[in-house]
């Protein structure tokens, strides 16, 4: 582009510009390398119901570049910014829905649901429903055990449109979640608009409920919401005895976090759920 603009370019270039833009193109270039190269993986994170039992795994993507094993937090704005993120997150899509075809040779994983974070760009992609219709079919998973998480910023774009490919979605039996519930531009119209299944809490609500009395009413109030609109409710960030017995006093239907499990790599997951003496997972 710089070169483009001839004798122009240097109006809009300072050297650190220069800079930072040569490492930005890197960095692209390098996410592009690395999901042509298997880089990014899926590691899984149990999710247990009141009583203790292990009712599915919430899929997070890391990125191993050589022997660094990289957070989302440090690529997914970058993609989404590249649109990198629309294979990216096919990539994780089709991991996803071939570990729920596989898992249904064994009895521990069979009934285990699958949750998988989808960016708001993936959700404005109108080829997004059939490309999701063209992995279940691919890898036979059973699209009623497939959760689709989404962020509040997803409600921000035109609701007609987002609404419509939710429900093309919703026909194929996926499902939706409203993930870090009441940390984006809440609004209750939401819930009565999208076809939602369920509500994630907030981990920071999670986080403060021996803390701050505040944030254990709001989780109260988050929970009671969740019942009348018939939703299921995943509390996130569960760290410690305390906080578990709150959430299942009041009500919680699921929950993760470190207490419960640690996100462990796809195989790992799979070698720690399955049914015991099983060899069906490889
Ligand atoms: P999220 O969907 O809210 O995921 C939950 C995050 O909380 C994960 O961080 C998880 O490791 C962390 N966590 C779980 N339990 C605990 C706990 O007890 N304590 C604490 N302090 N943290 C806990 P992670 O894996 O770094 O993911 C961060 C965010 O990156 C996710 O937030 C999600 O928004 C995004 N993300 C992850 N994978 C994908 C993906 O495949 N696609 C997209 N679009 N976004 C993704
Ligand atoms: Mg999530
Ligand atoms: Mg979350
Ligand atoms: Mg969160």
């Amino acid at each position: 582009r710089a070169k483009a603009d001839g004798r122009n370019a240097a109006r809009f270039f300072d050297p650190s510009m220069q800079d930072a833009a040569d490492h930005r193109a890197a960095f692209d270039a390098s996410m592009r390398n690395g999901l042509s190269m298997g880089q990014f993986r899926l590691f899984c994170q149990p999710q247990f119901d009141t009583r203790g039992r292990l009712v599915g795994a919430e899929v997070l993507l890391r990125w191993q570049r050589d022997d660094d094993l990289i957070g989302p937090e440090h690529f997914i704005g970058f993609a989404e910014e590249s649109g990198l993120i629309l294979p990216l997150g096919e990539h994780v899509l089709e991991e996803s829905c071939r570990a729920l075809a596989r898992w249904q040779h064994d009895p521990a994983l069979a009934r285990l649901k699958l949750a998988v974070n989808v960016s708001v760009h993936q959700m404005r992609d109108a080829d997004f429903p059939a490309a999701m219709a063209t992995i279940l079919d691919g890898t036979g998973a059973p699209a009623g055990r497939l959760c689709l998480e989404l962020t509040e910023s997803v409600f921000a774009e035109n609701m007609l449109e987002i609404t419509h490919r939710m429900h093309e979605i919703c026909s194929q039996g996926v499902s939706f979640s409203l993930d870090d519930f009441g940390t984006g531009y809440s609004s209750l119209a939401y819930l009565k608009r999208f076809p939602l299944s369920a509500l994630k809490i907030d981990r920071s609500f999670v986080h403060d409920i021996g803390i701050d009395p505040g944030s254990g009413s709001i989780v109260e109030a988050i929970i009671a919401l969740a019942h009348k609109f018939k939703l299921d409710i995943v509390a996130e960030g569960v760290e410690d005895e305390a906080q578990r017995r709150f959430l299942v006093k009041g009500g919680c239907s699921s929950m993760q976090g470190f207490l419960l499990g640690r996100p462990l790599p796809m195989a790992e997951f799979e070698q720690m759920y399955r049914t015991a003496g099983s060899g069906v997972v490889s």
